[in-house]
């Protein structure tokens, strides 16, 4: 794959391209080239302090406008985004290295975010509610928070944007975005859309840098609202804390463990498509990706030789060309980190029987085989702790209880998945699988109207939805009195 290290994208400050106070910068690299691709702007936390009051001074002007107006940008913004599908898919195919199909559905999705979100335009509402004195009246309005920091993870550059943007915009909201570090050009590009839809300057600000520097200072500092952010649980615990300073509010969108469960009377061939798609989709490195998988005692050995032939099957290479199923991992370090639990996994007596290593093809890029690994204990920290990656470990189970017991038996609760064609079962699964997420004879892609949300440490709060758009907002009531005559009794119900 050919990359350009001359590229330099800047950040998006108060209207206006810009690079760092301090001049350093960051280098993106190809996953699959393994070559400098572009760079960008590390930024410091002067730049994110500007950039929040940059926010803070546009969000008055942005939140006075009718939100159909709002609306209107987005739905520009949208239409943009659609227009230059092609080059955002393979800016993010380039730079986070997911397959070109899969990018370009991801920025369908990210056009369709705006599009969802500007749809509420008319429909922020708030409730008018009979007092308990006469001639007064009582209103709950649902107002914007003011600037929102939105703090995005590599995986899906462009549409976790799109998400927080979207929402934070149609409630009168500024934002300053910070991505991920791994993956800053398809923030850059959806920005740069933004600008062209003529959004007035300091509503969306983007700052690119560390989470450490330009996360923590947004996180922490008093013009900041509310913190919008997709990653690992491990930061989400470190932001908690630092808006803890200003009482920020949060969403937090972590990591996910997902559990797989196949039942014997399920339509096999279905299942074994879904559960491939649902593990080795974006090379294993999404949230709700199927992490480990437990099967029906009866049918373990029949689904997992079919399993295992269909991951050995797929195609890996470069992502770029239409015949890949499988394009690199993210990062050296994402590779390292899956590769460890493979080794940790033989440590413990667990057999690979698919995979394990990296492919001879291609000599280059950050590619690891599909991996499947059989004979795992349900306390290993294969079947325990997120593997953000092409490996899965596969548990067998004897009743359907047992299956959910050990689904359930998780530090995290994001998504699940189940495959069964007695109602008995879809309605234990529907009712006692305790994750923010339960797919019954299906694989994803969640719908937009969906509340994406985690139990236990998978997050705090939701995204997507009626459910998610409300976190962007702040209640307020106000309590009017229409008595014009001073005599009228006036009710103090303590005296
Ligand atoms: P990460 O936590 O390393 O980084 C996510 C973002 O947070 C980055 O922009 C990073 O710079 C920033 N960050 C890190 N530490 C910070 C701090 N102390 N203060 C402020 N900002 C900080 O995650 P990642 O490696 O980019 O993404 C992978 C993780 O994201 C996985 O755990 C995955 O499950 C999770 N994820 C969750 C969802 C979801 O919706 N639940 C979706 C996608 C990814």
């Amino acid at each position: 794959m050919k990359s350009s290290p001359t590229l330099h994208e800047r950040m998006f400050i108060d209207g206006a391209w810009v690079d760092g106070s301090d001049g350093q910068e960051i280098s993106v690299v190809s996953p699959a080239s393994e070559g400098i691709m572009a760079t960008v702007p590390k930024g410091t936390r002067e730049d994110a302090k500007r950039a929040l009051d940059s926010a803070q001074n546009a969000q008055p002007g942005w939140a006075e406008l009718p939100p159909l107006k709002r609306a209107a940008y987005m739905m520009k913004i949208a239409k943009l985004i659609r227009e230059n599908r092609e080059r955002l898919a393979r800016t993010l195919t380039m730079e986070q290295g997911k397959p070109l199909f899969e990018s370009r559905l991801e920025v369908d999705g990210s056009a369709a975010h705006f599009e969802y979100f500007a749809e509420f335009a008319r429909r922020i509402e708030g409730d008018v509610l009979p007092s308990d004195n006469p001639k007064q009246t009582v209103m709950i309005l649902k107002l914007p928070i003011g600037v929102v920091a939105a703090i995005t993870p590599w995986n899906f550059p462009s549409a976790m944007v799109a998400r927080k943007i979207a929402p934070a915009m149609i409630t009168g909201n500024s934002v300053v975005l910070k991505p991920s570090s791994n993956t800053p050009l398809s923030a850059v590009e959806i920005v740069k859309l933004v600008h062209q839809a003529g959004v007035p300057k300091g509503v969306v600000n983007l700052v690119t840098g560390s989470g450490t520097d330009v996360g923590d200072e947004l996180c922490g500092n008093k013009v900041t609202g509310l913190v919008t952010m997709t990653g690992s649980t491990d930061a989400g615990r470190k932001i908690m804390q630092r808006a803890s300073n200003q009482l920020g509010k949060l969403i937090l969108e972590l990591g996910g463990k997902a559990p797989f469960i196949v039942w014997r009377d399920a339509d096999m061939d279905w299942a074994l498509k879904c559960a491939i798609w649902a593990r080795f989709w974006n090379c294993g490195q999404t949230c709700i990706s199927s992490e480990r998988m437990y099967l029906d005692g009866s049918i373990k050995d029949r689904f997992l030789s079919h399993f295992v032939k269909m991951a050995k099957e797929l195609r890996i290479g470069d992502p770029m060309t239409t015949t890949t199923d499988l394009g690199p991992m993210v990062s050296s370090a994402e590779r390292g980190t899956s590769e460890r639990f493979i080794e940790l996994a033989e440590e413990e007596g667990s057999k690979i029987i698919a995979g394990g290593g990296r492919p001879a093809e291609p000599p280059r890029g950050w590619y690891l085989e599909p991996t499947v690994i059989d004979e795992v204990r349900q306390e290993a920290d294969i079947v325990q702790k997120e593997i953000f990656g092409p490996v899965v470990p596969v548990l067998e189970v004897e009743t359907f209880d047992q299956a959910i017991e050990m689904a359930n038996d998780s530090e995290y609760g994001l998504a699940s998945y189940v495959f069964t064609k007695d109602n008995v079962n879809v309605m234990k699964a529907v009712n006692r699988i305790r994750f923010g997420e339960t797919y019954i004879n299906q694989v994803g892609p969640e719908q937009l109207q969906g509340a994406h949300t985690g139990f236990r440490m998978s997050g705090l709060g939701a995204e997507g939805s009626k459910y998610g758009l409300e976190l962007y907002t702040q209640l307020k009531t106000c309590y009017i009195d229409w008595n014009d005559k001073p005599d009228l009794p006036y009710l103090f119900p303590y005296g």
